[in-house]
């Protein structure tokens, strides 16, 4: 069997020099090398006649030197051309600067090159082709891996390397995967699959390796997931809350009646609360299904047990949106909350840090700011965290190491799939709020395009007339804040001066400093403000119940589950509420994006569909998710796959969940090596 540790500087065609580029992408042993998947391929194996050649088209062509290589010289660089010829047409064929060239093709003589070539009227030219001699296949003649690079090594030489690194183990490479897995479901053994993902004879070979590898890669990843839970529930001991503090108690004084979705969540929570092991618990739940009153509840039972509660919110308005919904709600038990974001002075700082740290404080709700280490509690006992796809996995551990194995509850208005969630939060357990409180109406969305603009402006104006609030969101530019200053900019001051000049109409955006952004929020909120315009800041969590509509500029650069996130800052209140997409998108898909979102108001069937148009990763904006980085499964594009692999899955822990059967001995090894060390949680 081959040595898959074997350092990278003894496999044939490697210098010193390479080795240093090759660790640079990550490649230190045999094994890396051979795992280091192309990009995407090339089929160099089928010639074209020339004359059939398109302008633009990247070809192989066969054909002979008509003449040798002449060089020109220009202040500036070298050029070197080639004329040839095959029975339909000629061409010329150009290279820069490498004078190594001048004596490697001899006339009369057959080539095949491969490049891209330019047909103007008949005329045919190809600059800086790559070739071959006739009868050799180096560059040519074959499927190409093309590699995902950096600069300094080009693809001839990784591709060179990588081939030395499968001629050395093919044949000897021990099979990762347990036999009746391969025989079940028809997989590639894996001297084949590794040969074939780099170098196959046709495309079909070259998918049947990828199928396997897929396979692979995200079995270990599920079943190392359902392991870590595994451990979870068996691991360290955390709280069991006070049985006979009741939940009914604050619901008997809530102003509504739960709907039976949120029931059966907080009979979920409840019970994990009294059990001894430590909750982890994703709560999902579309916007506007009443998630923070249940985090309201389960902390005051935290806190009637005797403990501290934690809510850590993303943005210093949410967080303050927070501290009142819980006051209202606690406050008539003696439940002392209070506010912790980072724009609070440093005298009042100090002063709640020291009545957390000797627990005059029940429950603390703040932002980020909540992480920094001189936040000490005396006994926290459960931690929320709210709108969690904003946060990183290693701020929720954080947050979570300053309790004693706390309790801890991640809300989530992110409509994911189940399949996804179950690799994304594969260690917590999941309830899910899939009923929105009886009074919501339907939100009217309609997609519009620049021709309807005035139409809208009046419709919007009447709406105000009437006593509601309008939003106004316009599209982040690339992400920086500077441009997206500059449209929020331009666009509030014609919104101001022009179109509603007769109305309160203010901004905001990202950047702005927490307390004037506060200041304009909350004036929203109390009705001062008729129009805010604002960027995706908005976009989570903020609930002012008299705004009636938004109007969503540029929809078409939104995902659609974070279209959807906006829309829910809308029918909020009694009132019919309308979602208006301004949008420019003339594709195929942008025009089946807005008709979904026109047509459905369920954040799961959008996150569906979103998937299956390729939103890509919409979900998730930039968080990480602690899912270690995959090789070759593409959680999005693998739906399907993944959906199988799942069942799998758990039909192999339902059946030896520790693995300890001699016929899931290699499946053991495959998550050790591959994944247990790098889940981080
Ligand atoms: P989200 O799940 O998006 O965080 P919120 O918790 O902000 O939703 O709830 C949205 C609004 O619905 C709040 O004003 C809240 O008071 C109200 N609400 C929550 N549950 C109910 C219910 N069962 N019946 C009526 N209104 C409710
Ligand atoms: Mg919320």
């Amino acid at each position: 069997m081959v040595d898959l540790n074997k350092e990278v500087q003894f496999v044939k065609n490697v210098g010193p020099n390479r080795v240093k580029l090759l660790n640079k992408l990550g490649i230190h042993t045999l094994g890396d090398l051979i795992s280091y998947f192309p990009r995407n391929h090339e089929d160099r194996s089928v010639p074209k006649k020339i004359i059939d050649c398109k302008d633009g088209e990247t070809v192989l062509i066969k054909a002979l030197a008509v003449t040798r290589v002449t060089e020109m010289r220009t202040r500036r660089l070298s050029i070197y051309r080639l004329i040839v010829r095959d029975e339909t047409a000629s061409c010329t064929i150009t290279w820069f600067n490498q004078s190594y060239l001048k004596d490697k093709f001899k006339q009369g003589e057959k080539y095949t090159f491969f490049g891209k070539i330019e047909n103007k009227n008949g005329v045919f030219q190809m600059k800086s082709p790559v070739f071959d001699e006739n009868g050799i296949d180096k560059n040519t003649g074959r499927i190409i891996p093309i590699y995902p690079l950096t600069y300094n090594l080009s693809q001839n030489m990784i591709r060179k390397i990588i081939e030395a690194g499968i001629d050395e183990v093919y044949g000897n490479l021990e099979e990762t995967l347990p036999d009746y897995l391969l025989k079940k479901y028809n997989l590639l053994e894996i001297n084949e699959t590794y040969k074939n993902i780099h170098f196959p004879k046709s495309n079909t070979d070259f998918l049947r390796a990828k199928n396997r590898l897929v396979f692979e890669e995200l079995l270990a990843l599920q079943l190392a997931l359902f392991r870590l839970k595994e451990g979870q529930v068996s691991g360290e001991k955390g709280i069991m809350f006070d049985k006979n503090v009741n939940m009914q108690d604050v619901i008997n004084t809530l102003p509504f009646t739960l709907t039976n979705a949120q029931q059966r969540v907080l009979k979920e929570i409840n019970s994990d609360m009294e059990k001894e092991q430590p909750m982890n618990r994703l709560l999902q739940g579309d916007v506007g299904s009443g998630k923070t009153v249940i985090s309201i509840i389960a902390a005051y039972k935290a806190v009637r047990s005797g403990y501290q509660a934690a809510i850590m919110a993303p943005t210093a308005i949410l967080a303050d949106q927070h501290l009142k919904n819980f006051e209202k709600t606690l406050n008539q038990f003696g439940i002392k909350c209070e506010l912790l974001v980072s724009s609070i002075t440093k005298k009042n700082k100090q002063k709640i840090l020291e009545k957390l740290e000797n627990g005059e404080i029940d429950i603390i709700i703040g932002t980020h700011a909540l992480l920094e280490e001189n936040v000490v509690f005396k006994n926290l006992g459960l931690v929320v965290t709210d709108e969690q796809h904003r946060f990183g996995v290693k701020q929720r551990a954080k947050i979570v190491a300053k309790g004693n194995n706390p309790d801890v509850i991640v809300m989530s208005a992110t409509p994911i799939p189940r399949t996804l969630a179950l690799i994304l939060y594969g260690d917590l357990d999941i309830s899910i709020i899939d009923e929105l409180p009886p009074n919501r109406k339907k939100i009217e969305t309609f997609a519009i395009s620049k021709e309807l603009e005035d139409r809208l402006n009046g419709f919007v104006k009447k709406l105000i007339n009437e006593g509601r609030q309008a939003y106004i969101v316009c599209a982040l530019v690339e992400d920086s804040e500077d441009l997206n200053l500059k449209s929020v900019t331009a666009l509030a001051e014609r919104y101001k001066t022009e179109v509603y000049n007769e109305y309160r109409v203010e901004y905001l955006y990202g950047k702005m400093k927490a307390k004037e952004k506060d200041d304009i929020m909350q004036r929203f909120k109390d009705g001062e403000i008729d129009i805010l315009i604002s960027t995706t800041v908005i976009e989570v969590g903020v609930d002012v119940p008299n705004a009636s509509i938004m109007v969503i500029e540029n929809a078409e650069r939104f995902g659609l589950a974070q279209l959807h996130q906006l829309r829910g800052r809308v029918g909020r209140g009694e009132y019919k509420s309308y979602c208006i997409l301004k949008n420019e998108g003339h594709s195929k898909v942008a025009k089946e994006r807005m008709k979904v979102m026109c047509q459905t108001n369920d954040g799961f069937i959008i996150s569906e569909k979103d998937l299956e148009l390729r939103g890509s990763g919409d979900f998730f904006g930039t968080a990480q998710h602690g899912i270690p980085e995959l090789k070759i499964a593409n959680l999005f594009e693998n739906v399907r796959e993944l959906k199988l692999i799942q069942e799998i899955a758990s039909r192999i822990m339902a059946d030896d969940p520790l693995l300890e059967k001699e016929k899931n001995w290699k499946l053991k090894k495959l998550i050790e090596d591959k994944f247990t060390s790098r889940i981080e949680i």
